[in-house]
This record gives C-alpha cells, structure tokens and sequence, in this order.
C-alpha cells in the first residue's frame, strides 16, 4: 500500500496494462487468432494418432480403387469425430466424402491416399527390400495425406464448435490419384457445387504453395486394334495383325513428336502385345498418357493421336475401336489470395525441428541415392509464383471449377524421386509425422482464415473469375465415361492376403 501511495504514477501506469491486456484477450477471443490456436492445440493433442493414421494407410499399401480398408480406417476414425461420411459416391466404392456444419461458407480439404503399383519396400530400409515383392506400396506417401487431412477437417471443426464459426467444413479423398481416376467423375456428379473454397496438400520435401497453373493436363486412353488370326508361316496373307498396328501407332507418334509442342508430354504402355509367334496377332492393345500444359493443348494432342491410330488400322488392315479414355485431369490452378494466406500460415507455423538423428538419416537415405547430402529442409522457399511441373493430378479438375489454394508440406527428405521405390522408406518416419503434424496446422490455418475473412473468399472469388475469364471448365472425359473399377484388380485379389499380414491392428481416435 505505501509502496503504490508513493509511487502513484508506477501504480496508474501498472493497472492501465492490467487493462489494456484484459482488452487484448478479449479481442483475441473473437479474433482470428484465438480459433487457430483451437485447431493448434487440437492437433498437437492429437500427433500420436495423426502419425497411427498416416502409418496404418502405409501398410495397408493400397492401389486405386482398392483403398477399402484406408477408407474404412477413415471412416471410424471420422465418424468418431462427429462427421456424417458417405463411401461409394459417384459410383466408386472407395470415394470417401465426410461433412460437417452447414450452410456457408462451405471449405473443402482435398487429398488422395492411394498407392503405386510395386512399391512395396520395408520401411526405414534404406537398401530395396520389398514387404510383399511385387505388391504396391507407397512410394509416393500419399499415406501421410490420410493423417494431415483428417487432422485438419477435426482441428477446423473443434474451432468451428469453441468460437461459434459459421459454415461447412468438407473433406474429399478422392480414389486413384495415380491412376487420374475420379476427380472429374466427382465434379460431373456435382460434388462441388456448394463449395466455396478448395485446400489441396500433397506431401513434398519442404512447405510450398504456389499459384496459376501449377501442373499439367493429361488424358489417358486404352487403344484397342482388332486383326485376322492365322499361322504366322504357313499363312501369314491370311492374318492380318493388330500388334503391327500398335507399333505402327507407337511409330508414328514418334514422328508426329517433332511437331508437337515442346510442352507436349506423351508416353504408352503396350497392354496385348501378342499371344506366341507363330500366331498372328488378332488383338492389339495399346495405353497412353497424353499431356501438355492446358486442357486444350492435352486435348488437341490427343485428337492427333486418334488420327495416328486410324492411320495405323489403315496400313495394317485392322480395325480400331474408339478410343477407350479412361481418366484425364486438368492443370492444378492455385488461387494467388488463398495462396498467400496459405504462406502467410506457413511462416507463423514454421518448419518442424528435426532432430540429429533424423538430419543424419536423411543424409544416409540422399547418399545411398546418389542425391545431394543436403539433410532436410531448415528453410522456407522463397515465396511467389513456381514453375508449372509436367506432371498431372485429376484435383486439378477441382481447381477450375472453385478457388483452390494448394500446398506441400516437409515429409520426404529433398531430392527423393517419386513414383520410385526409395520414395517409399520414409513416409512412416517420425520426420514425416512431424511434417504431417506442421501441415495440418497450415491447412487448418488457412481453413480458418476463409471461415472467417470474408474479404479473403471475396478475393479469392474474384481471382478465380480473372484466371476462368477465358478458360471455361469441360470434361476432357466423354459423356459416357465410367470409373475404372478394375483397375489393379489383378494384383490385389493375388496379393492382399499376403499383404494383409503386415496390417497395423488399430483404430485411432481422435481426443
Ligand atoms: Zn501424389
């Protein structure tokens, strides 16, 4: 008492910052601040499971249309947290879409958890050893996805739920990402119409989001030649043979290559390729992948391409059937509003601490690879605009058809090659957990930041309508179109019971 009698002036000043920070939590409270840290705390709460997720999709390693059990995984793991979930939409029994709240503004998470055909490999084994040889695997990590994104759509909802946000928060793991397989059926089915806004993540070696085109388009498309079956010595003018056209439509893709644009990307794989020879030939089957940097440029490339294959019915005699195309995608466009909101949660989140242990793996894994000895990733990229890539993901059909921001996040160690079996040793290491637990945070972040920034959907609306103004959305997929169900049919009812036994046995739930 006597100390604040003689010092009234320290006294006054003392109680005007007791009030000034009560005025302050008080505006953190309904500040855009307060929620993020809601969703924050959700997450790191939840790091054991969010890693348990990520590790049980690894293991069960399954290829598109296949993720039946990742999806019911995410489905206990979803439902568990209050979200309504529909598997088996727009007629893919794997398509998982879970929902929760309503009305606007209606935010959607977007991600894949397939894996690739023969990336089978033991985990943290730096040398090849695969778990099941010839089984898929994920080299890829696309298992780490299944943790951010189901992370991230229950931090949202717990922070919708404390500080009263109003809206819908939506989560889309689409089936067969590597195979471009059912985006845009989803989009036919109408499965965007009421969103606002799309976050799409996808794991890399570093946090990264960019805008304008991101990727390119792709078409891909079986080609199936009919011939005569004769006996290749005895009557070879009797037969006429569908393999010949196949190398026919192989060849003269090569020649057409030269005046093709020098972003055209086209490569095949022969499916039927002949029984034995001394019989000719009478099927012929042959799957290619078209690309370029846009929509129109894919499509025009493969108009080319059909005409290449009637060329090569009409020298052999054969006859081809329509064109079957079986996926395609559009280029992933990044919204730049979203975008910079992405970074902006980026740098407030920051990278993960990697350990000693996890930095002197991660040179291990690069030496062995013949990558550079770098470590892993102590900072950000520089923020802008990023090179469009040549390679395709069908969420790019999302992205013109409602504003999406797309984001990387650390989970690989910088210099792994994808869609190799190396890619696949590292998606269940505690430095991908930690890169999974960093994502969700951004993707939650920036879900929060549309949830509550009118301005920033304003904005982002009206970036979406200058960069659509004179690209109008279309499918590059024929009306008739349906899903590839069969897809990797083969392998699997071979494989999974021996794959099977690698299971993990849990069932995480969120707290
Ligand atoms: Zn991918």
């Amino acid at each position: 008492m006597g100390r604040e009698r003689r010092f009234p002036v320290r006294w006054l000043l003392t109680a005007s910052l007791i009030a000034m920070s009560a005025a302050q939590a008080q505006a953190q409270q309904s500040g855009p601040d307060q929620p993020k840290q809601t969703a924050f705390e959700a997450i790191d709460r939840n790091a054991k499971q969010i890693a348990e997720i990520g590790d049980a999709v690894y293991f069960f390693a399954e290829p598109g249309m296949h993720e039946f059990e990742s999806t019911k995984l995410l489905k206990g793991v979803l439902e568990g947290a209050g979200f309504s979930v529909e598997l088996g939409g727009a007629g893919m029994p794997t398509n998982l879409w879970a929902k929760w709240g309503s009305g606007k503004p209606n935010i959607l998470i977007a991600s894949e958890i397939d894996a690739l055909p023969e990336g089978s490999q033991t985990p943290g084994s730096i040398p090849r050893k695969p778990m099941v040889p010839g089984a898929p695997g994920h080299m890829e990590g696309h298992n780490t996805h299944a943790g951010v994104t189901a992370a991230t759509v229950f931090a949202v909802k717990q922070a919708m739920e404390k500080h009263k946000l109003p809206g819908t928060i939506q989560l889309s793991l689409g089936p067969a990402e590597e195979a471009l397989g059912s985006r845009p059926f989803l989009v036919r089915a109408g499965y965007l119409n009421d969103v606002d806004a799309v976050l799409i993540v996808h794991i890399g070696d570093n946090f990264a989001t960019g805008y304008g085109p991101q990727n390119y388009a792709a078409i891909s498309a079986t080609f199936t030649f009919h011939g005569k079956t004769a006996h290749a010595a005895v009557s070879p003018w009797e037969g006429r043979d569908a393999v010949d056209a196949v190398q026919l439509m192989d060849m003269g893709l090569d020649k057409m290559r030269e005046h093709m644009r020098p972003t055209a990307r086209t490569h095949r794989s022969i499916m039927n390729g002949g029984v034995q020879p001394n019989i000719i030939a009478d099927l012929g089957r042959i799957w290619w992948f078209v690309r370029d940097a846009s929509a129109q440029a894919a499509k025009e490339n493969f108009d080319r391409l059909v005409k290449v294959g009637e060329g090569a019915a009409l020298m052999t005699g054969t006859k081809m059937d329509p064109p079957d195309v079986v996926a395609s995608a559009w280029p992933s466009l990044g919204n730049r509003p979203i975008s910079e909101a992405i970074r902006k949660n980026m740098e407030s989140v920051g990278l993960p601490k990697w350990s000693d242990e996890e930095v002197a793996f991660a040179k291990e894994f690069q030496k062995a690879n013949g990558f550079r000895e770098v470590g892993l990733a102590t900072s950000l990229p520089p923020a802008g605009p990023r090179p469009q890539s040549a390679s395709s993901n069908d969420i790019g059909d999302f992205t013109w058809n409602v504003p999406a921001g797309l984001m990387q996040f650390p989970g690989y160690a910088p210099g792994t090659v994808i869609h190799a079996w190396p890619a696949a040793v590292t998606p269940t290491s505690s430095m991908a957990h930690k890169g999974m637990v960093a994502a969700a945070k951004v993707m939650s972040a920036s879900a929060i930041d549309l949830l509550t920034s009118p301005e920033l959907l304003q904005k982002a609306r009206d970036q979406f309508a200058q960069d659509t103004k004179d690209t109008k959305y279309f499918s590059l997929l024929p009306a008739d179109a349906k899903p590839q169900l069969e897809l990797n049919k083969e392998v699997m009812d071979k494989l999974r019971p021996a794959m099977s036994k690698f299971y993990m046995q849990v069932s995480p739930r969120f707290e």
